[in-house]
């Protein structure tokens, strides 16, 4: 088996180096053309001496992620599967931002699968199948930023000139397959590589979960600043009990306490994700539920719609909330001073919207 440059740590590189009576700066160069020149294999890593990148391949090797299928949704969504060494698949999410500017934010996966069975998700139904490595994660970003680069490099040439409409990943959020904190070391592993080797502020990465809270308290102590998001989706712990089954583990009254917990920079908060099933957690009450819930917590919500799943005919089956009523729930956050978001859900065509990914694949 030979040496995955990929799945080194930068110190596990710079050892790799010495060892083979190399300079210290070799592993620097190598580092910088995996990640932020995006290479992926050594023979793209030109300026370095052609004996050396044949001595590199003799026992070193790059992975890389497979693209197996990449979908563009009528709203500009794009949705990649990828393939995993072990033959297994993932789903990685790149959004164009509402603001436009060629910004987009890339929705990554965790896990392959998921473990939670929450119900009103496709992941949750697929089940639990492992847990990504590091490398895994952070080739999600370096694969769809390379794919981006691409894209400019074939538009046309005047196009280049503005800097301002090079297509750029803004935001990364842990909302695709799988429990970010669930897996919490090789998420953090990941989270050092993009944050340290691909430069990208810890202030623009989201982990957002379902509440394992041991894990939110842990996430706080090691990768400090980067955001938290919650996947909250009901007031009471009866509904989220039903709903979510990782609540009978993990009631609101500790993932709240967690929330509270959480160290914040100044004008940070805390997202809660909402998802409205009709009938279930969208009435009044709940809405006034939720205003005591967060008090004391800065925070955000995003109110989203529900997607129904492909798999619904499966799953237990839950409607949408009537947009009169969305925007009632809405207008009492509002009210009550809490900043309050109505998420328009993107790539619903592809199955890329939330809790649709890999429903499609088995
Ligand atoms: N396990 C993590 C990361 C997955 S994020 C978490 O739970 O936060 C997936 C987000 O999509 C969650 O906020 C979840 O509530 C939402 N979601 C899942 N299924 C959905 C569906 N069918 N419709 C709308 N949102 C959904």
């Amino acid at each position: 088996m030979k040496n995955n440059f990929r799945s080194f740590s930068q110190q596990e590189i710079n050892t790799f180096i010495t060892e083979l009576g190399q300079k210290p700066y070799r592993a620097q160069q190598i580092i910088n053309w995996m990640y932020k020149k995006l290479a992926r294999s050594f023979d793209e890593m030109t300026d370095l001496p052609r004996e050396f990148r044949e001595q590199l391949k003799k026992t070193a090797c790059i992975s890389n992620l497979k693209l197996l299928q990449k979908q563009v949704s009528s709203d500009g969504t794009q949705k990649f599967l990828f393939q995993l060494e072990d033959g297994e698949s993932i789903e990685s999410v790149l959004i164009p931002n509402a603001r436009g500017g060629n910004k987009f934010t890339l929705c990554i996966s965790s896990q392959v699968g998921c473990a939670l069975s929450c119900v009103f998700c496709a992941t949750g139904k697929l089940g639990f199948k492992r847990n990504l490595n590091a490398y895994e994660i952070v080739d999600q970003v370096i694969t769809v930023k390379r794919y981006l680069l691409a894209e400019t490099q074939h538009a046309a040439p005047l196009q280049k000139l503005y800097e301002y409409s090079q297509p750029a990943i803004a935001n990364i959020v842990f909302m695709g397959m799988g429990e970010p904190l669930n897996n919490l070391q090789e998420v953090a592993e990941a989270l050092r590589r993009i944050t340290s080797l691909m430069n990208f502020s810890k202030r623009r990465i989201t982990v957002s979960t379902a509440g394992i809270v041991p894990n939110i308290y842990k996430l706080a102590e090691i990768i400090p600043e980067v955001n938290l998001a919650i996947s909250l989706n009901a007031t009471t712990d009866e509904v989220r009990n039903s709903i979510m089954p990782i609540n009978r583990k993990y009631p609101l009254k500790e993932l709240l306490k967690a929330c509270k917990a959480f160290p914040l920079s100044a004008f940070r908060r805390i997202t809660f994700e909402y998802v409205l099933l009709k009938g279930i957690n969208d009435t009044k009450e709940d809405a006034l539920r939720l205003v005591k819930l967060l008090r004391g917590i800065r925070s955000k919500v995003n109110l989203i719609s529900y997607n129904p799943t492909p798999l619904q005919k499966t799953m237990r089956l839950f409607e949408q909330t009537d947009l009169k009523k969305i925007l009632e729930f809405q207008s009492i956050l509002h009210k009550a001073g809490i900043t309050v978001l109505i998420r328009k859900s993107m790539g619903a065509d592809i199955s890329a919207a939330c809790g649709q990914l890999k429903a499609n694949y088995q």
